[in-house]
């Protein structure tokens, strides 16, 4: 935290000496056709760092912003002038990018105190990595250089209750549990359930873990079938079943390679404000 709020203190004296380390991510992202700094001498790193971020600190800056957060110590960065004007006039540097759920309780800038410029995020129902939000993370990490990348569950998620409620209902009238891949969000119903189709779209990409949360409810002698045992195990286990398929993509598993990138994930508690790091 303190190395956080350092860097957040030198952030205009950096942008005021100038910093060269954005050179060859501006060769890159000129190369995407992406709108350059301009070649003023001045940062070309508009995150609330000013610069640079290491996956390490990366994920720190993260998990410190939601100690600000959980405990009402919020220090509300990335929200002042310069910081703004940086951003307007200049390419974007995340240091972050966050896979999370559309919930309106569960806004990734607020629940991490970081602001303008810090966090790419995409969002969607359940927080699965479909195909093209996978696509979006990539070009958030790989192209623009954000340094950790975040799954983000939370707690009382109606997706995974819909998910829940779904793959229950199936069971009864089908030899469903066996056509449930273990984790193939690009095509999750790939074998035919003989079961209907959902109502919505996003409850697929979630059976995988609520079959696997089944598996452990019944291995710790709870009751499979019971949604109140499986929902909390459902959303952890998303998670991490989202990060393990994120970390043996290619892109992704040659950042990390590289050091250039950490996949980790969690869940929000929206009763206490914390996240909790799961993997
Ligand atoms: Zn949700």
């Amino acid at each position: 935290m303190q190395e956080a709020t350092d860097s957040l203190i030198a952030r205009r004296d950096l942008l005021r000496i100038g910093a060269l380390a954005g050179v060859g991510m501006a060769t890159l992202l000129g190369g995407l056709g992406v709108r350059q700094p301009r070649a003023q001498g001045i940062s070309s790193y508009c995150n609330s760092f000013g610069k640079a971020v290491g996956p390490h600190d990366a994920l720190q800056a993260l998990i410190d912003g939601n100690k600000r957060w959980a405990t009402g110590m919020q220090t509300h960065p990335g929200e002042d002038p310069s910081q703004r004007e940086c951003n307007a006039e200049h390419f974007q540097t995340p240091f972050a990018a966050i896979l999370s759920c559309v919930d309106s309780r569960v806004p990734p800038a607020l629940i991490f105190d970081w602001g303008i410029g810090d966090l790419f995020v995409a969002r969607v129902a359940g927080n699965s990595v479909v195909p093209i939000l996978e696509d979006s993370l990539r070009y958030g990490t790989e192209s623009l250089g954000a340094a950790v990348l975040f799954v983000l569950g939370h707690t009382a998620c109606g997706a995974i209750s819909a998910a829940v409620d779904y793959y229950l209902r199936q069971l009864a009238d089908n030899p469903y549990e066996e056509s449930i891949p273990e984790f193939a969000p690009a095509d999750p119903s790939s074998k035919d359930s003989g079961a209907p189709s959902p109502e919505y779209a996003f409850i697929p990409p979630i059976l995988p873990a609520v079959k696997v949360a089944r598996r452990i409810v019944k291995q710790q002698g709870g009751d499979p079938n019971d949604p109140t045992q499986v929902i909390p195990v459902a959303t952890n286990q998303h998670v991490i079943l989202t990060v393990e398929y994120l970390s043996s993509r290619p892109p992704f598993r040659r950042l990390v390679k590289d050091d250039k990138l950490l996949v980790k994930g969690g869940v929000y508690d929206i009763g206490t404000y914390w996240v909790t790091v799961l993997i």
